[in-house]
């Protein structure tokens, strides 16, 4: 089998030549799916890997729009329709800098697996642009999200393809995307998730990725009967996903002590609390402004810098119990987990999508520590888009307690899945081996079901 996999590497590196980011996704599930590969011929000889690397479609278009100077600017968008064995097309879009092909399709492809693991009919997609929203004015932003979604509109649709937000892509996108949408299609559908809540949105759908990894980092601990009352937590990043991990975490009596942007981390020994969770929530969501500035109001902090000519990031050097990655991939290098390991973390729960390297990740399965992989620890998000979907069809709201419910219960079947899934296949508590398999089988048997497509 490991012929297979290096084969099936050397095929994938050499169609895909510099997607690293692609190529570490692929190899990650390609290794754990040895062990399924090994029981189940069937699968080797439909193909249903080798297929399901293939994106069934790739959108890639011109974005032309107007700076607030009258200049004329050209960005690149993408659309990466993964998957649709299991359901329309699903993921977000992301607007930042660095966006590439490599960078989506790896998004994407471990969109399949995540969107699958969540119990609701998903298939795998993703996109966005190298647009930068940072330091734009928001009729900039507009009207780079109404030539965005002038190309866009023609290949998604409710029941074809769902796009989502991501990095760079909150509510005031989103807003901009769905009004542009409405206006070519002339229809109110649920096109888009992490919908305003006053025009088809869903209670929970912003706090979901946080608070979902933080249950699943919940179901983990309860395998060794502890709880998250009183431990140190790590949290990277300070968009999205970290705000509401740090709100979920502060609920269950947590104590995390750091956030982070691109340019450094917060270290606060004291706690980040409610009322500094506001004023992180305020910089970031409504000043738009830097990090650093938590630092000059809160003395009981300390700010570092980022410095990029080091081979880690001393944030993961601080002593801690508990670690959630919430800003980007490859955040956590070989350097980064092993002073993660030393500094006493025992349990990751990654909030951002692919943040630990393979490095990294080996070092979290090799020492047995409890390592909840993004497939699964951060499924929240998406899987709240998909009741927000559910509840379009319907037209008709959820309470927020029901949709807080449904997402506990999404969490913990997931949680359930990775532990029963790795028990099966001999790698108890590996839960990288149990995420990916878990995902990897429900969308393989509908691939055969429906034949060559
Ligand atoms: P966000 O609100 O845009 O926040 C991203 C945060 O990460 C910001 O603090 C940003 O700092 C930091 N960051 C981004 N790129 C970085 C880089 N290259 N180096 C250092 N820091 C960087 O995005 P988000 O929605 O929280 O997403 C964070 C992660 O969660 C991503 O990996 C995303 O794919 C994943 N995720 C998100 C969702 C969701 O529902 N939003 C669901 C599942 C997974 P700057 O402001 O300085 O750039």
């Amino acid at each position: 089998m490991k012929d297979y996999v290096s084969a099936l590497m050397a095929d994938v590196k050499a169609k895909n030549p510099a997607e690293p980011e692609f190529h570490q996704a692929v190899q990650e599930v390609a290794e754990s799916l040895a062990l399924v590969l090994d029981r189940h011929p069937e699968y080797r000889q439909h193909k249903i890997l080798e297929r399901v690397i293939e994106p069934e479609r790739v959108v890639l278009f011109r974005v032309p729009w107007v700076d607030d100077r009258g200049g004329v600017q050209i960005n690149r968008g993408f659309r990466i329709e993964m998957n649709s064995a299991i359901g329309p097309y699903k993921g977000g879009l992301r607007f930042h800098p660095s966006v590439n092909l490599g960078i989506l399709k790896f998004l994407a492809f471990e969109q399949v697996f995540k969107n699958s693991l969540t119990t609701l009919p998903m298939g795998g997609g993703k996109g966005g642009s190298d647009f930068d929203p940072k330091g734009k004015s928001d009729r900039e932003v507009m009207a780079f999200c109404q030539s965005f979604m002038t190309e866009l509109a023609r290949h998604i649709g409710p029941n074809t393809d769902v796009p989502a937000g991501d990095i760079g892509v909150g509510g005031r996108e989103i807003g901009y995307l769905f009004g542009q949408y409405k206006r070519l299609r002339n229809e109110f559908t649920g096109v888009l998730t992490g919908k305003g809540l006053n025009w088809g949105g869903s209670l929970i759908r912003p706090e979901a990725t946080g608070y979902g990894a933080v249950y699943f980092a919940a179901e983990m601990l309860a395998t060794r009967g502890e709880t998250l009352e009183g431990k140190t937590c790590l949290v990277s990043g300070s968009g999205n996903v970290a705000q509401y991990t740090v709100e979920k975490l502060l609920d269950l009596g947590a104590r995390p002590v750091t956030l982070s942007d691109s340019a450094g981390y917060i270290h606060d020994e004291a706690g980040i609390d409610r009322d500094k969770l506001k004023f992180v929530m305020a910089l970031k969501n409504v000043r738009r402004g830097r990090i650093e500035e938590y630092a000059q109001a809160y003395r009981t902090a300390s700010y570092v810098p980022a410095d990029h000519t080091l081979d880690h990031n001393p944030l993961w050097s601080h002593k801690a119990q508990c670690a959630f990655p919430s800003a980007t991939q490859n955040e956590i290098g070989g350097k980064d987990a092993t002073n993660l390991l030393r500094g006493g973390v025992y349990l990751v729960a990654e909030g951002a999508n692919m943040p630990t390297n393979l490095d990294g990740v080996a070092q979290f399965v090799n020492s047995r520590i409890l390592y909840g992989p993004g497939k699964a620890a951060n499924a929240g998000g998406v899987a709240v888009s998909g009741l927000e979907m559910a509840q379009n069809s319907m037209r008709y709201s959820w309470l927020r307690d029901e949709v807080d419910d449904r997402l506990r219960v999404i969490m913990r079947s997931i949680h359930k899945a990775c532990v029963a899934t790795s028990e099966r296949f001999g790698v108890a508590g590996n839960y990288v081996a149990g995420a990916n398999i878990a995902g990897f089988l429900k969308v393989a048997d509908s691939m055969l079901d429906q034949g060559i497509v």
